[in-house]
Formats: structure tokens, sequence, C-alpha cells
């Protein structure tokens, strides 16, 4: 097709790893994509990059300090920046018809609102925001007229394999987990954990904070959520099954028995394929599956005392009214604490633990009426979290 048929994209957190994925997927097919805008926390020079190598029409960077770096290494180009959360919406704005939401956190959420409202199809990466905003995420989408496309592998394996059945029949999804770094170690040595050690993912090379969300489990806590809030379910319709391989990446059973599955190698750019191509199915880069050289596939129940993110996670779902928002947050939190040095692994879940318990006596659980609502609570939450992190950090030296 000529490059005036092209379909216009815009990818938020460019410079990420699910943003590296999905640039490599635009770079295999330049004739048929118009790159609109790339986004990136401060990683100047990548951004600058990725902007002159696509031919972009606006790059923005969300670290207001930096604007006149971007602007100084986009000299010389037509292509227009910006710098703060300001621009950063400005990007997930301006018409594309395929916006990937790959910030990481619930930082991402305002910009992901921005492409929704104005009803583009949305690949949906950052499940922080979906899990922060609750039901109003969907909403939107849905008064907007906004496609929402799961990125998340396991989310993904979930959309393509729910269109063999209606709601009516389906039973329960399944999600599968690799069960991270720490899958068979004892709670004693999780507890000690190192980030060295946390950051290093049997099966998937993705960033940091997911990372550490793998090793705890936490990522599988937030996917249930994810899942409930994408697919409308509640927590007893979402299992989760410990499967190494990372094989199968999503299950739907239905009323007569019949499981389906989406199977695919650990790369992200498949999922990410086929939110690309949606609602075609367009030719990957990925490697094909071969299931003679992989030779088993095993799988384990979740193990929710060694990992309590998990359980935490299924309690903040049927709790409702924001809890899900506050998990989230202390979480975000916790994870930077951990990074930082301040607190030790297994202290992740005791202060998200600490501070839904802490919200809850509070009285503050209410529920959420609109994103904006679930954008406050996160603050408060993140808050909450900060005070609650001394007492925590003691607990458990
Ligand atoms: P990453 O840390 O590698 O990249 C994050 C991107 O967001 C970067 O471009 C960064 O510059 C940008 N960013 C970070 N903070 C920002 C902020 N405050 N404002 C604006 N931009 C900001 O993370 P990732 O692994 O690519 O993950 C991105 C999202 O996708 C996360 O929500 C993650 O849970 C989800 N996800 C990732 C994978 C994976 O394989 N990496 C798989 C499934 C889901
Ligand atoms: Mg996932």
């Amino acid at each position: 097709a000529a490059l005036s048929d092209a379909r216009t994209v815009t990818v938020l957190g460019a410079t990420g790893s699910i943003g590296d994925s999905t640039m490599d997927l635009l770079r295999g097919a330049r004739d048929r994509y118009q790159v609109e805008a790339l986004t990136a926390n401060s990683n100047v020079e990548a951004l600058a990059r990725l902007a002159k190598e696509f031919d972009v029409r606006f790059a923005a960077i969300a670290d207001p300090a930096r604007l006149g770096e971007l602007k100084d290494a986009l000299a010389g180009t037509n292509i227009e920046c910006g710098a703060g959360e300001s621009a950063i919406i400005e990007a997930a704005a301006r018409p594309a018809d395929w916006v990937m939401a790959a910030v990481s956190g619930a930082a991402g959420l305002k910009p992901a609102l921005a492409a929704v409202d104005r009803g583009a199809a949305v690949a949906l990466a950052n499940k922080e925001c979906l899990v922060c905003a609750g039901d109003f995420f969907m909403q939107r989408a849905a008064k907007a007229g906004a496609c929402i496309l799961p990125a998340d592998s396991e989310h993904n394996a979930l959309f393509q394999a729910l269109s063999s059945g209606n709601r009516e029949e389906l039973v329960r999804v399944i999600i599968t987990a690799s069960g991270g770094p720490f899958r068979t170690w004892t709670p004693a040595d999780i507890e000690q954990a190192t980030l060295e050690q946390a950051l290093k993912h049997p099966n998937w090379s993705m960033g940091q904070k997911i990372t550490i969300d793998s090793a705890s489990m936490m990522n599988k806590g937030l996917e249930v959520i994810e899942a409930s809030y994408l697919f409308a379910l509640s927590a007893d319709e979402i299992d989760v099954l410990v499967h190494p391989q990372s094989i199968i990446h999503g299950m739907v059973e239905f009323s007569d028995r019949s499981v389906v599955a989406q199977l695919g190698a650990p790369d992200m750019r498949i999922p990410i394929a086929h939110c690309l191509g949606w609602p075609d199915r367009i030719v990957g880069p990925s490697a094909r599956l071969d299931l003679a050289k992989i030779g088993q596939l095993t799988f384990e129940a979740p193990d929710f005392e060694r990992f309590p993110g998990l359980r935490l996670a299924y309690e903040a779902l049927r709790t409702g009214r924001g809890a899900t928002t506050v998990f989230n947050a202390a979480n975000e939190v916790a994870v930077a604490a951990f990074i930082a040095g301040k607190i030790k692994f297994g202290s992740i879940a005791r202060l998200v633990e600490a501070t839904i318990n802490d919200w809850i006596r509070a009285g503050n659980l209410a529920p959420l009426s609109s994103a904006d609502d679930a954008i406050s609570v996160d603050h408060n939450a993140r808050n909450r979290a900060a005070s609650l992190l001394p007492q925590i950090a003691l607990k458990a030296s």
C-alpha cells in the first residue's frame, strides 16, 4: 500500500521493553504504518533516535527538565517536541488510528485515557493503569467507541480464545504464570532475595518493574485484576495456573468442557503483532513454535502462601470499592522501595497488605465514581504506603 493508505500509530513508552518490541514490528512494515508520536520518560537519546528513524510528527519526553536536550537532538528535523506529563498526554491525544499504551505504572493512566477518549484502537500493555482505574477505563472506552486490544500475553491469549464461545457459555478463564525465578524457593530464601536475583526472569526479558512483579507474583495478581476489568469477569471466574515453560499463555473453559488455549513462544512481539494487525493478522517476525523441541509442558497450582501478592490481589478484587487501586499504588511504592534497597523482597507484599488494611480501617473504601476519582485514590494510597514504609522496613530487619 502507498504511505497515504498507511495506518497511523503512536507508541507511548517507546523506549521500554514493550516499546522496543513494538518498534521492531513497525520497522518490519514501514510501508504500512506512519508513526504519529513517540514518548519516553527520560531517555532523550533513544527517543530522538527512534523519532528520526521513523520520521515521526511529535516526540514527547516526560521529564520536563529535558526539553532543551530533546530540542537539540531533533534540531534540523521537522519533528515537533514537548516535555512534561502534558506533552505525553498530547502525544496520546494526537490523531493516530492505533496507540500502544506501554508506559510503566499508573503514570500511564492519563495518557491512555487521552487515546481512549478520542476512540482510538488502544493496544494495552500497561496493566497498572487498568488496575488503578477499575471499571472506568473500560466504561470510557465503551463511551468513546475505543477498541481495547489486550497486549499483555495472557490477556491477548484470552482475547483470542474467547471468540470460541459466548458469555453464557463461558465457565472460567485460566491465565498461566511462569512462576518466576523463585518458583521453587523456600519462604526464607524468598524473604531475603536480592534485586539481582529478582531481576533474573527465567523466560521473559522485560522492564525492571514488571520483572520484580513477576518474581513476587504480584504481576499475576495484577493480571487477575486486569482480566476481571477487561472481560467483565468475577474473581471466581479467573484461575491462575503455574506453567514454567510459558508456552500456553491463556485458556478459556466453556460449558461443554472444551478448553481453548493460545500458544506461542515467550516473545512479546507475538501478542503485540496480534494487536497491530487486528482484526487481521500480519506476518510476524518471531520464531515458529517447535513443540517437539520443547518436549514437555508442565503445570502446577500456584502457592498463595509463598506468594502472598497473589492472595492479596484476589482479596482486593473481591473487596472492590477502590481496593485494587490501593493494591496497585502500594505495590508501586513497595517495588520502588525494594529497588532503592529500603525494604527486603519479602516486605513488598507486607507493605501492600499493611496499606490495604490501614485503608480499610480508616474507612476509606468507597466506590470509585470516575477515573479522576481513581487517580486521587492512587495519590492518597501512595502517601499511605510511603508513611507505612519505615515500620515495615524495621519489622523485617
Ligand atoms: P519499561 O520500564 O521497559 O518501559 C517503560 C516505558 O515507559 C519507557 O519507555 C519509559 O521511558 C516510559 N515511562 C516510564 N515511566 C514514565 C512516566 N512516569 N511517564 C511517561 N513515561 C514513562 O517497561 P515495560 O517492560 O516495557 O512495560 C511497560 C508496561 O507493559 C508495564 O505496565 C508492564 O506491566 C506491561 N507489560 C510488559 C511486558 C513485557 O514483556 N515487558 C509484558 C506484559 C505487560
Ligand atoms: Mg503478562
